[in-house]
């Protein structure tokens, strides 16, 4: 019974997205670079009934299916675009650096699967059920990356696929394998399923009991203000505060022998996170983001020590064959 009155909260609040933030459907279709994203409130739409239908003939599980986390993924991103606009693709150049992105997102991804998911070093408390769901974890439209427009430090993972990383952060990297660090480590948050971790903790027990939804529900009806508030609230959540400190050593864990398994140096994750150590250090009084965010010493002291210890197979490709053609594609992406 619980299972299907939150079935129904979320699919009818996904139908309410397109009615009720426009502005955000719409900076999220203009943000995806992957040019997959098709008619919103349609394709929503459909979802919803049929998903209403399962729920009536009582053909709904505990859990979500990747599709619906896509979807709970593009409101998301929808959020996020609100507070931080996307980059306009307006121009050759942007779009190659889209592309750029996506491509190195799609190929880490795909070579990501050699990574056992079970040993990461146990940061995250799973039960039986969870894990063997996660080892049939995949994603419903694959990975893809937007870039925001924000000139601070920021990278952000949805349930769903969306990775959202800002020109700062960009600009921070001095190397395309520090780069792919950062995309890696958001694809540990998304494969290892620590949004939807969050999201169902955010939305047990939530149905009735809030103040904000009460008065949003009078205009909309019950389920539709529920949803909003939901992704809304992860939302916040996921820009105020980020993931947790466990959450954060599991996506470097996998980030790390991801990075390693698509050909890149496993290094350059510590690297980044002294990049990020350093950048935080200059900026921690006026960034809401980095003062709530755990710190990174002890990040990259574990992926040191992680990346030591042999029994890893950690290594950087043997004379990096390919360093120069990195090299030489990331100052021409990015005019360096
Ligand atoms: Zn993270």
């Amino acid at each position: 019974m619980k299972t299907n009155k939150r079935m129904i909260a979320l699919v009818l609040a996904l139908s309410a997205l397109s009615l009720t933030s426009c502005a955000a459907v719409q900076a999220l279709a203009r943000g995806d670079v992957g040019g997959a994203i098709i008619e919103a409130g349609k394709t929503v739409g459909e979802i919803a009934a049929a998903a209403i239908e399962d729920c009536a003939n009582g053909k709904v599980s505990q859990e979500y299916t990747a599709e619906q986390e896509y979807y709970i993924g593009r409101g998301v991103s929808g959020a996020i675009m609100v507070r931080y606009p996307a980059t306009e693709v307006n121009s050759d150049p942007r779009r190659r650096q889209l592309a750029y992105l996506n491509q190195m997102a799609g190929y880490i991804e795909a070579m990501s699967y050699s990574v056992d998911r079970r040993n990461l070093g146990g940061y995250v408390d799973r039960s039986e059920e969870e894990w063997e769901r996660q080892s049939r974890f995949g994603l419903y439209k694959g990975v893809r990356v937007g870039l925001l427009e924000s000139n601070e430090v920021m990278a952000y993972a949805t349930p769903g696929g969306f990775i959202w990383i800002s020109q700062g952060a960009v600009n921070m990297c001095q190397s395309e394998d520090e780069l792919a660090a950062i995309i890696a480590h958001e694809l540990g948050h998304i494969v290892m399923n620590h949004g939807m971790d969050a999201y169902r903790k955010a939305t047990e027990g939530k149905i009735t009991d809030s103040k904000a939804f009460q008065a949003f529900s009078k205009e909309m009806g019950p389920v539709v203000g529920n949803f909003a508030e939901m992704v809304g609230g992860f939302a916040d959540n996921l820009i105020e505060s980020g993931y947790n400190k466990d959450q954060e050593y599991e996506a470097d864990n996998f980030g790390t022998r991801a990075l390693a398994a698509a050909g890149y140096d496993p290094n350059a994750m510590a690297r980044m996170l002294e990049r990020v150590e350093a950048y935080e250090k200059s900026h921690k009084d006026d960034d809401k983001f980095l003062s709530n965010h755990p710190d990174p010493k002890s990040r990259i002291e574990k992926v040191k020590d992680l990346i030591k210890n042999p029994k890893n197979n950690l290594k950087a490709p043997a004379g990096d064959p390919g360093r120069t053609t990195r090299e030489k594609r990331f100052r021409e992406v990015w005019g360096r």
